[in-house]
């Protein structure tokens, strides 16, 4: 059976949210890569699993030579698949990461400056028709690797954001994006920062079954939370 825990008052706004945790947790300096393209593989191996699996899976893509589009393409199927093993669903990645590839070489030569002449609706739709990549893979491309100020909904800030009442439970990702549209101006470092800082306080604090509001940097601000009564 669930139960609410409520922190009452009027919802807090991004901006607050936004300044607090930075005071908490300081710049977060992502997205940890040493190139676009290495930015833009880690986006897809960061699906359905954690970051140090992907670290793992990158350092070997590095040992093999494969963080660059052509040497990332010379790779063999069961190659690539060995190396990116770590970041789990090996396979399946191996398959986008390959189409990702593909596309990168084709269409822009593998030159993250021609890819990021490109408008960035036209991008971000060129992304979305690839195999694998969904909403919150291509606004992180685009923005960690190409500055543009798209804000990247993720399953931490909506869990944020639900609790502190400024999403409702059953809204959608382009909901996510136009809470953050009214709320913020469109700077790509501060969405950069953001969504890094959502990250952190989803991981310390704000668990799913369990979170820690009473230790969250957030925690006095007004919430809901179900838990197991
Ligand atoms: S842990 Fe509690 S206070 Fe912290 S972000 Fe989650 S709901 Fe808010």
């Amino acid at each position: 059976m669930l139960s609410c825990r409520v922190v009452k008052g009027r919802p807090a706004t991004l901006r607050v949210i936004y300044r607090r945790l930075l005071r908490a947790f300081g710049p977060q300096g992502w997205w940890p890569a040493r190139s676009p393209f290495e930015m833009m593989v880690g986006a897809v191996l960061t699906q359905a699993t954690n970051w140090r699996n992907v670290e793992r899976a990158i350092a070997r893509l590095r040992r093999a030579g494969a963080l660059r589009p052509q040497g990332f393409l010379a790779l063999r199927r069961g190659e690539l698949e060995g190396a990116i093993r770590p970041a789990g669903y090996f396979r399946q990645k191996a398959k986008r990461l390959r189409a990702f590839a593909r596309w990168y070489v084709t269409r822009y030569a593998g030159s993250p400056r021609r890819m990021f002449r490109t408008p960035w609706p036209t991008l971000r739709h060129e992304l979305l028709g690839l195999h694998g990549i969904g909403p919150e893979t291509a606004d992180s491309i685009l923005l960690y690797a190409g500055a543009v100020p798209v804000f990247v909904v993720d399953a931490y800030t909506v869990r944020v954001f639900t609790r502190h009442r400024l999403l409702s439970r059953k809204a959608t990702y382009d909901m996510g994006q136009r809470l953050a549209g009214r709320s913020l101006p469109a700077d790509a470092a501060l969405y950069n920062e953001f969504h890094a800082l959502l990250v952190a306080v989803g991981k310390r604090y704000c668990h799913r079954r369990s979170p820690d509001c009473a230790q969250c940097p957030l925690g006095d601000l007004p919430h809901t939370i179900e838990v197991s009564a």
